[in-house]
């Protein structure tokens, strides 16, 4: 067994897991030194417990292995308290991902009464493995009922806890997935976990069957998310209804100027802006999220930051909390951050592209092509796995990113298309040409780049472009899921890219030992390899897109492949209930036929939900703010050509003013009176309601919209009730 070498490469004060030399973390003393660290990692850890019970820890975390020691939780929960204490924190919670795709907590007491009366400092083992928060109100899908509303969190032993600070408070957060009283899962955690070891299998059977499993006891998913969002000034906030209750903007008309110069993509960043990032990353830092880059985005008031990546569950959760102090540190700083996929019309919207990639523990990327992937059957292995999944699952990973605000995003010109395609570049692509023809000769290179100027360096040059407008692209040693929305939770996309890919590992594998068996020698093993990868490229080469993806010819061109091109999230999120989709997550172990209709009926009846609300919210805003500052814009237009007739012939002009502008304002008022008569119709089921959206109401919204930001453009700003989008975008 080599705990040893476990032991030495694991752990770091932000504790990170793997001894993976491909990542590379922060120094951690200086990051300790300059800010503390509000994160139970297992630098802290390994201080606090006894060494032979650490050794026995990481082979949890690491390996995978099941907790079975009692005085090993029970060292750990009193090491966490101890620490936690020392860090001021008085209460701890078991913290959560419910379906709703926010986080949960419940707070309990660090501290209870002894026999004596007095304060006593506690957090016993089984608080700490386990919770029961009654929990009913969470949507479980019809899993259970609110009087079978027993629900456990239990520990996940492998995502560091941290202390979350307010003002006058310090809470102690402990990771947990959330189950029901029957062990489904109700929670974003579960599965993704189980997805993980589901992959790790696969993935090992691979390296086993190349005789590379040497050394090698896990293969983690990694995950690296690009978190795109707006900041405005907090003032305007409470003057828009629609940005406080729907998170984006209903109605506003496009400012003169927008993003039309790319004058503020990666420009300089402004100096409060600049406070409030470094202030951000400050916070981050100390409860272990590991920020790296920072840089301003494309549409006015847009920012992103992206973080290195890590073990996909601890990324997946360290994502959530990056949203959570992203939003506590702006308002800090008077500002509101905002996630949604479309907050402003005409602008761009934001994403969060989620890097996706698989790790031995040993340190190995399997996904990276290194200097010649032509001679590496391994490599090309995984590469035509993921190729031959997305092509197979194209709707299901479309469906893992619908939601209200993400279809607003995708399609739109600015943002990849919903036609789930890959693009490879031209070294990747041209090594499945060679897969294709059966003989493997070469790896194209990109050579170097003479930039004319004897001043400056010759640059290595990447072997293929970048493509911003593919949903899903190879990005040099990982794959870069673009499509996934900003406010979303990147846990479910990435269960599903685990999950299928899993599939496509397994049958491939399948069908390889069906050709060789295990004492073959290593010729005879690589042309069955070959030989299976041609049928595969063969059948699934039709997902690989490098071109435009924005162009019309692609919508044509994707839609003779049979490429599946799912516009509204009413018709992708049914996807998931397709047999073909609950026969693939149990047979992988990561979701039960059950859990699979939960999480449908869950995510269907959120996006009905939300665009209800936005409708309802549109329908307030029309009626009690619009409405009364266009009539009152037609009094004064009324007033004022009344009392200069006579004046001269200009006031024909004024006249017509007045009419055209009183007709706009019917116009309005017709389309509030059509939009109020849909919503009391909106249908009881969430699938029809879904229907019923996408063919009646999101089109009269639409309508209505169109008609009020043009009252705006004719309406005196001072008198125009809603905050402008020039003022928001551009008042820092
Ligand atoms: P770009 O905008 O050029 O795509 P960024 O630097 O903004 O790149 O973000 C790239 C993200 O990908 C980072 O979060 C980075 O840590 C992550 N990443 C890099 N390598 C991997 C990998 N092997 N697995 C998962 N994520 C990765
Ligand atoms: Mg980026």
């Amino acid at each position: 067994m080599s705990t040893e070498s476990t032991w030495r490469n694991a752990p770091d004060t932000l504790g990170r897991t793997a001894p993976n030399q491909s990542v590379q973390y922060p120094d951690a003393t200086p990051i300790d030194e300059i800010f503390g660290v509000d994160c139970f990692g297992l630098q802290e850890m390994k201080k606090r417990i006894p060494a032979e019970q650490f050794r026995s820890l990481l082979m949890t975390i690491e390996r995978g292995e099941p907790m079975s020691d009692k005085e090993l939780a029970d060292s750990i929960a009193k090491a966490m308290r101890q620490w936690a204490i020392e860090k001021g924190a008085t209460h701890y919670t078991h913290w959560f991902h419910p379906l709703t795709g926010s986080t949960a907590e419940k707070h309990d007491s660090l501290y209870k009464l002894n026999s004596e009366k007095a304060f006593i400092p506690h957090l016993s083992a089984s608080a700490l493995m386990q919770g029961e928060p009654d929990a009913s109100s969470f949507p479980s899908g019809g899993l259970r009922q609110t009087f079978e509303a027993r629900g456990y969190t239990a520990w996940d032993a492998t995502s560091p806890a941290f202390i979350m600070r307010g003002d006058n408070s310090a809470t102690l957060c402990i990771p947990t997935a959330f189950v029901s009283w029957t062990g489904e899962a109700l929670d974003k955690k579960t599965p993704l976990l189980r997805s993980m070891d589901a992959i790790s299998k696969q993935a090992l059977r691979v390296l086993k069957f190349f005789g590379k499993d040497e050394g090698v006891h896990n293969v983690y998913s990694t995950m690296g998310c690009e978190q795109e969002y707006f900041l405005i000034d907090k003032r305007f906030l409470s003057s828009r209804p629609d940005l406080m209750l729907c998170g984006r903007t209903l109605f506003g008309s496009k400012p003169a100027k927008g993003q039309e110069l790319s004058d503020h993509y990666f420009g300089a960043v402004p100096p409060r802006i600049l406070e409030f990032m470094a202030d951000s990353e400050q916070d981050l830092y100390r409860v272990g999220v590991p920020v790296q880059t920072r840089h301003n985005e494309v549409a006015p008031g847009q920012y992103e930051i992206a973080p290195l990546f890590e073990h996909a569950n601890v990324a997946s959760d360290h994502q959530m909390v990056l949203m959570e102090i992203l939003k506590r540190s702006a308002e800090r700083h008077g500002l509101h951050a905002i996630y949604h996929e479309k907050p402003f019309a005409g602008v761009n919207g934001s994403g969060k592209h989620t890097n996706w990639s698989l790790s031995t523990d040993s340190g190995l990327n399997l996904l990276d092509p290194e200097d010649s992937p032509h001679t590496n059957p391994q490599f090309l292995v995984f590469l035509c796995a993921v190729i031959r999944a997305v092509h197979l699952h194209g709707d299901l990973l479309r469906s893992s990113i619908a939601s209200a605000g993400n279809d607003h995003r995708l399609g739109a010109h600015e943002a990849p298309p919903a036609i789930i395609s890959i693009f490879l570049g031209d070294m990747l692509t041209d090594l499945l040409d060679q897969i294709e023809a059966g003989e493997m000769t070469r790896t194209l290179s990109g050579g170097t780049l003479d930039l004319g100027a004897t001043q400056l360096p010759k640059l290595p040059r990447d072997s293929g472009d970048r493509n911003r407008t593919s949903p899903f692209a190879f990005t040099g040693n990982k794959f870069e899921y673009r499509a996934v929305g900003s406010t979303m939770t990147a846990a479910w996309p990435l269960t599903v890219m685990n999950t299928i890919v899993a599939e496509s590992l397994d049958d491939i594998l399948n069908d390889i030992e069906k050709v060789v068996g295990a004492g073959a020698t290593p010729e005879a093993r690589d042309a069955a390899v070959m030989g299976v990868l041609k049928d595969v490229v063969g059948k699934h080469k039709a997902i690989i897109f490098n071109g435009d993806g924005y162009s019309q010819e692609w919508q044509e061109e994707a839609a003779r492949r049979g490429l599946p091109n799912i516009k509204k999230s009413s018709d992708a999120i049914p996807v998931m209930r397709e047999q073909k989709n609950l026969d693939l997550f149990a047979r992988f172990g990561v979701l039960q036929n059950a859990e699979v209709h939960s999480r449908a009926n869950t995510y269907m009846e959120k996006y009905v939900t939300q665009l209800s609300i936005e409708a309802a919210t549109m329908l307030q805003i029309a009626r009690q703010q619009i409405l009364p500052a266009a009539y009152e814009h037609q009094r004064n237009l009324a007033e004022t050509a009344a009392s200069s007739e006579g004046i001269g012939s200009d006031i024909l002009g004024l006249r017509d003013e007045f009419t055209q502008y009183a007709e706009l304002a019917d116009r309005f008022r017709n389309g509030a009176a059509k939009l109020e008569e849909q919503l009391d119709s909106i249908p009881d089921d969430e699938y029809k309601a879904g229907e019923y959206f996408r063919d009646t109401l999101i089109g009269t919204m639409e309508d209505l919209r169109e008609i009020g930001d043009l009252l705006e453009t004719k309406t005196p700003s001072k008198i125009w009730p809603l905050p402008s989008y020039q003022d928001m975008l551009f008042i820092k």
